[in-house]
């Protein structure tokens, strides 16, 4: 196969999107940085932090979402 359209999450190691009411505290619209394979989620309403992993899976964006070990 040649002139397989590719996906549009390659490019700039760093963009943004928004997902509107994905907060687990409060339900708000989420502010999501991404750097690299990896994104920052930030609730515009209360401030809760996410960080994950991004994959992606079959063109879909999939996060896995970073447990904080102990240390
Ligand atoms: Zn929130």
């Amino acid at each position: 196969m040649s002139n397989t359209p590719k996906p549009e999450v390659t490019g700039p190691a760093a963009s943004e999107m928004e997902m509107s009411g994905s907060c687990p505290a409060c339900q708000g619209d989420v502010s999501v940085r991404f750097t690299g394979r990896r994104a920052t989620s930030v609730c515009r309403k209360c401030g809760y932090v996410v960080h994950s992993i991004v994959h992606q899976q079959g063109g879909q964006i999939v996060f896995e979402q970073l447990v904080r070990a102990a240390a």
